[in-house]
C-alpha cells in the first residue's frame, strides 16, 4: 500500500492519528498520498471502512476516488462531495428532526426568482436575472441573510446588478416562494444539514458515532459553510486530513478562502504538516511554464507557493497561437486534434478547457465537423443521465426475457448483445452528425457498449446477466465507465484532473482575465485559473487566443496579460495587479532536500467577520471573536421554524 509514495506522502499516509495538513502545489500526489491513506488504514485494520468520511470537490473526483479505493482493497469508504455527503444525512434525519420528508430540490432556480420578482412587481431583464440569482446564491453559501445583504455585498465589493436594498427584497421574497411551493434549493441542503446539526445535539452525537476519521481533498476551496460542516461533523474530535494548494484557489465567488488551509496549525496547533514539491504529473516544460506564471502572482495564496520539481521526463514546449477570430481558433484545435487521434493519442487524454461554459458550443461544432468524439461533462453524475437509466432498464428486461427475444438470438457475443438492447432505444453503431446533446447521449451509451467489450475481454464467458450485474455494481459504487472522446470543460470543472494533452483555449484578455474581473483579488483569482489550467497536462500545452470574436470582425483583443512575459519575445506586465503585496517564493525545498515534512510558520488567526486577530483557543476554532454576531445562526434557526411550521401544517 506504501509502495509508489515518497517519503512524504507516506508520512501522510501513515499519520493516521490527529490533525494533519497537506500543502502541496498541483500533481505533487495529494490526492493520491490521502487515497493510499484511507486504503493503509483500511487493511491495516486501523480505521473501520463505514467510519471514514472523504470529501472531494466534485461529482467526478469522488467517483474516481471511490474506483481507487475499491483497487486498493478498501471497499465501503463513503468517498462524497460536500453536497452528497450532507443530501444523505438531511435526507435520513429529515423525518425526526423537521417532520414529514425531505421537500423536492429544485433544479431551475433561476425560474423561481423570476416568480418572485413578478410577486414584488419587479421587472428583471434576462441578464439580471441571471445576476440577481448569482446574488442570492453568493448570498446562501456565504452565510448573508436577506436583511444584510446590502451590507455584506458592501463590504465584500460586490458589484450589485441592482440597488442593494431591491436584491435583498428579491432575495427574501425568493425564500418565502420557496417555502410556500414546499420545495428547496442546492444551497439549502448545506444550510439545513447544517441548522439541524446545531439544533439537534442527539442527532449530531449520531453522525459523530458513525464517522470518526475525515479526509477533505482540494481544501483551499472550502466555503465557510462548509467549513462549518466539518466542524459540526468533527465535534470536539480532530482526526481530520485535509490537503490543499492555496494557489489553486479558483471558488472565491462563494466565500472560499485559503485561509482556513493556511491558518490549520493556527487551529490545530498539534498537527502535523507536510509540504510535496515533487511533481509527478507534468513535464519539466509544463512545469516551468506554472512556476514562471506563479512567480508574478501577488496575495497571500502567491506568498505561499512552493516551487515545482518535474520528475518526468522532458517532453514538447508548450505551444502559442494566435488566431484571427473564434471559429478559427476553435478549428485550429479541432485539427489538431484530429492530428493527435490520427497518430494514436486516445480521444480520452485530450481535453479543452474554457473560461466559461459559452464558449463550449463553438468547440463542440468544430469537433464535429472534424469527426472528433467528445464529452461535455466527464462521467459526472453518469448513472443519473436519463439515457442511462433508460438503458439500464432496457438491460435487465433482456438479461431476464432476452431468450425470446428474435433480436438477441442473432448477437453468441456479449457485445453484441448489449448493443442490440441498446438499439431497440434507438442507439445507432455510427455516431449521428450533429454536436451537441444528441451526440453526447451517444457517448454515453456507447460507453456501455466498450464496458461490455471490457466485460467480454476479461471474462469470456459473461452473460447479459452478469454485465446487468456489473452495471448495479458500479451505479452503486457511482463508478462510471470511461466516456470515449475528447473533454470539453471549463476550467473550474477540471480542477484535480489531469490529460496527456491540454488546450488551454481564449486566452485573451476580456476572457481570461474575463471582463468582470477588475479588483486585484479577481484578478489573481484568474491568475490562479490559468495555473489550474496549465497543470492539467501531463506531455503536452496548447495555448490559443483569437484577435476578434468572429470571421471579419476588427481585431480588438490581444493574449491575455498573463502570459506576458512567458511566451517567448515578451515580457512580464508590472503593476497591473497586487500593488504593495509581497511574493516572495518559498524556494529551496528541492527534491533532493525534502526528506523530512517541512513544519509551516503560524500565522495569526483572523475572526471572519471582522478580521481582528484572535487569540482565545474557543474564538480560533469558530475563527469569529466572540464580540462578533454569528451571521447566520439566527437566520438558520429561523428557516427551521418555518419548515416545522409548515410541516406541521
Ligand atoms: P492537483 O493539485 O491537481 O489535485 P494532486 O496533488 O492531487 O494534484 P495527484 O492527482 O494525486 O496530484 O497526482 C498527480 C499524478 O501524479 C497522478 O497521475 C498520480 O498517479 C501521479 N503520482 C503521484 N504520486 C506519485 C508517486 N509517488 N509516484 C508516481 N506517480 C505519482
Ligand atoms: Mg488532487
Amino acid at each position: 500500500m506504501l509502495e509508489g509514495l515518497d517519503p512524504e506522502q507516506r508520512e501522510v499516509a501513515t499519520a493516521l492519528h490527529g490533525p494533519v495538513c497537506v500543502l502541496a502545489g498541483a500533481g505533487t500526489g495529494k490526492t493520491r498520498a490521502i487515497t493510499h491513506r484511507i486504503a493503509y488504514g483500511v487493511r491495516a485494520g486501523i480505521l473501520q471502512p463505514s467510519s471514514v468520511l472523504a470529501v472531494t470537490f466534485t461529482n467526478r473526483a469522488a467517483g474516481e476516488m471511490r474506483g481507487r479505493l475499491r483497487q486498493l482493497g478498501a471497499q465501503g469508504v463513503q468517498a462524497r462531495t460536500f453536497h452528497s455527503a450532507a443530501l444523505r444525512q438531511l435526507q435520513y434525519f429529515w423525518p425526526k428532526a423537521i417532520g414529514g420528508s425531505l421537500p423536492r430540490i429544485i433544479d431551475r432556480k433561476i425560474q423561481l426568482v423570476a416568480d418572485a420578482a413578478a410577486a414584488l412587481g419587479t421587472r428583471l431583464d434576462r441578464n439580471e436575472l441571471r445576476d440577481v440569482t448569482a446574488e442570492i446564491e453568493w448570498s446562501k453559501v456565504t452565510q448573508t441573510v436577506p436583511a444584510d445583504y446590502p451590507y455584506a455585498a458592501a463590504k465584500a465589493g460586490r458589484e450589485t446588478p441592482r440597488d442593494p436594498a431591491e436584491i435583498a427584497h428579491l432575495y427574501a421574497a425568493y425564500e418565502d416562494l420557496k417555502r410556500d411551493r414546499a420545495v428547496i434549493d442546492f444551497e439549502d441542503v448545506l444550510l439545513l444539514t447544517v441548522a439541524i446539526l446545531q439544533d439537534r445535539h442527539d442527532i449530531a452525537e449520531q453522525v459523530r458515532a458513525q464517522y470518526q476519521h475525515f479526509v477533505v481533498d482540494e481544501y483551499q476551496d472550502v466555503s465557510p459553510l462548509q467549513q462549518r460542516l466539518l466542524d459540526l461533523w468533527l465535534g470536539d474530535r480532530d482526526n481530520l486530513c485535509v490537503v490543499g494548494d492555496a494557489s489553486q484557489t479558483i471558488y472565491s465567488f462563494t466565500g472560499a478562502t485559503p485561509d482556513h488551509l493556511l491558518d490549520f496549525r493556527v487551529r490545530h496547533p498539534a498537527a502535523t504538516v507536510v509540504k510535496l514539491v515533487r511533481d509527478y504529473r507534468s513535464t519539466p516544460q509544463v512545469v516551468h511554464l506554472a512556476n514562471a506564471l506563479l512567480s508574478q502572482a501577488r496575495g497571500r495564496a502567491a506568498d505561499h507557493r512552493l516551487e515545482l520539481v518535474s520528475q518526468r521526463p522532458p517532453g514538447p514546449e508548450p505551444a502559442y497561437t494566435e488566431y484571427t477570430d473564434e471559429p478559427a481558433e476553435a478549428e485550429g484545435a479541432a485539427r489538431r486534434i484530429r492530428e493527435l487521434i490520427d497518430a494514436g493519442v486516445p480521444a480520452a487524454e485530450i481535453a479543452v478547457l474554457f473560461r466559461t461554459n459559452s464558449q463550449s458550443e463553438t468547440y463542440e461544432q468544430a469537433l464535429a465537423d472534424a469527426g472528433v468524439p467528445y464529452q461535455l461533462r466527464g462521467a459526472e453524475r453518469f448513472f443519473d443521465r436519463p439515457e442511462i437509466r433508460k438503458a439500464r432498464i432496457a438491460l435487465r428486461g433482456a438479461a431476464r426475457f432476452g431468450g425470446n427475444d428474435s433480436l438477441l438470438d442473432d448477437a453468441v457475443d456479449l457485445p453484441s448483445q448489449v448493443r442490440a438492447v441498446l438499439s431497440g432505444e434507438g442507439w445507432t453503431s455510427e455516431p449521428p452528425a450533429g454536436s451537441g446533446a444528441v451526440r453526447e447521449r451517444w457517448e454515453s451509451l456507447a460507453a456501455l457498449v466498450n464496458l461490455a467489450h471490457d466485460l467480454a475481454a476479461a471474462r469470456p464467458r459473461a452473460t447479459l446477466a452478469d454485465f446487468v450485474t456489473e452495471l448495479e455494481e458500479r451505479a452503486n459504487a457511482q463508478h462510471a465507465p470511461t466516456v470515449q472522446g475528447v473533454t470539453l470543460a471549463s476550467l473550474h470543472a477540471a480542477k484535480g484532473l489531469e490529460w496527456d494533452v491540454v488546450f488551454l483555449v481564449g486566452i485573451a484578455e476580456g476572457m481570461l482575465p474575463i471582463t468582470y474581473a477588475r479588483t486585484d483579488e479577481q484578478i489573481e483569482e484568474e491568475r490562479r485559473l490559468l495555473y489550474v489550467g496549465v497543470t492539467r497536462a501531463r506531455e503536452r500545452l496548447h495555448l490559443s487566443w483569437a484577435l476578434s470574436r468572429s470571421p471579419g470582425g476588427r481585431p480588438n483583443r490581444r493574449p491575455s496579460r498573463f502570459l506576458d512575459g512567458l511566451r517567448p519575445g515578451t515580457t512580464p506586465t508590472v503593476g497591473r495587479t497586487g500593488a504593495g503585496a509581497s511574493g516572495g517564493v518559498e524556494r529551496g525545498i528541492t527534491a533532493s532536500a525534502a526528506t523530512t515534512p517541512r513544519r509551516i510558520q503560524r500565522t495569526p488567526a483572523r475572526c471572519r467577520v471582522c478580521g481582528r486577530t484572535l487569540t482565545d483557543a474557543g474564538e480560533m476554532k469558530l475563527m469569529r471573536c466572540a464580540d462578533c454576531p454569528s451571521d447566520m445562526d439566527e437566520g438558520l434557526y429561523e428557516r427551521l421554524r418555518e419548515w416545522r411550521a409548515v410541516q406541521a401544517e
